[in-house]
């Protein structure tokens, strides 16, 4: 298993490399454009293949990128569900021109339609996305904290939307804070086999292609998205332990989005917290 981080690709996709490498991250994640606005902005070929070269220098592993926070794929809003559709399609061609391993996004919100009511849709305009952008890129659905009217707290809505998505592409970001705070108790040895079997059950676990690596500053339950350094949050060092001992985490990347110690974002210390765990496993 690699462990990196999400980091800033402020001033050129190009420089995320760097500050991957600064921290000890052996993969990264990064914003292909802003996560708070629609407009996307083109990444220009010459920044793209600097990107490329740097992360093969760095011999990085695979790249994620995170959609934009306003993606709503679901929403009954015809306005709403068009952008995110477009909003989909220019992150994920970008995946595929920074030959990255896909994308990661929220299934957001059902608007207090209930999932019943807008799955059709969100089938719909996810292969709309995935037809818009050819590609191998995947497109990688994040479990959610289930607070409001998130969809995808359950293993089952998730599994539900992939197999009627029905494409190779289709799969699964495993947050390590939202799962818990759905309920599922991690940290737990016992609690994460049957977590496991319910995720293999539902989705299947050749589905798992990225883990976002984040302590919880709430309780298993609350519902409440809120991240916190490896080691000071509820799941803790004892918690991380017991889920990269397991054989399903063995090959996939985990990516820290912990807001570090200076509040910047992933830092070494919690990089080095993740590679102290995975070396105490025997990994
Ligand atoms: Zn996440
Ligand atoms: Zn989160």
């Amino acid at each position: 298993m690699l462990i990196g981080a999400h980091v800033s690709a402020a001033g050129g996709v190009e420089k995320a490399v760097g500050r991957a490498v600064d921290i000890g991250a052996e993969c990264m994640q990064i914003f292909a454009s802003s996560p708070r606005t629609w407009r996307f902005r083109p990444i220009p070929e010459s920044n793209s293949d600097k990107f490329r070269a740097a992360a093969e220098e760095a011999s990085m592993g695979p790249t994620v990128l995170h959609a934009s926070y306003l993606v709503a794929i679901g929403s009954p809003d015809p306005s709403l569900a068009e952008k995110s559709v477009q909003s989909l399609s220019d992150h994920l061609q970008a995946a595929e021109q920074l030959g990255a391993l896909g994308l990661i996004f929220h299934p957001a919100s059902h608007r207090g339609k209930g999932f019943d009511a807008v799955f059709d849709q969100f089938v719909s305009n996810v292969q709309k996305a995935l037809d818009a952008s050819p590609g191998d890129a995947l497109l990688m659905l994040e479990t959610s904290a289930g607070s409001g009217d998130h969809i995808g707290s359950k293993f089952e809505e998730l599994g539900r939307l992939i197999k009627a998505i029905d494409s190779p592409r289709a799969a699964v970001c495993f947050d390590t804070q939202h799962v818990w705070a759905a309920g599922y108790n991690i940290a737990d040895r016992d609690g994460l086999e049957a977590t496991l079997e319910e995720f293999d059950r539902e989705i299947g676990l050749d589905l798992l292609r990225s883990v976002h690596a984040n302590d919880s500053m709430r309780e298993l339950g609350s519902s409440v998205d809120r991240h916190d350094n490896i080691g000071d949050g509820l799941i803790g060092e004892a918690g991380f332990h017991t889920i990269m001992s397991h054989p399903a985490f063995q090959e996939v990347p985990f990516y820290l989005e912990v807001p570090g110690a200076g509040k910047s974002g992933p830092d070494r210390p919690n990089v080095e917290a993740l590679k102290r765990i995975r070396a105490a496993t025997g990994g």
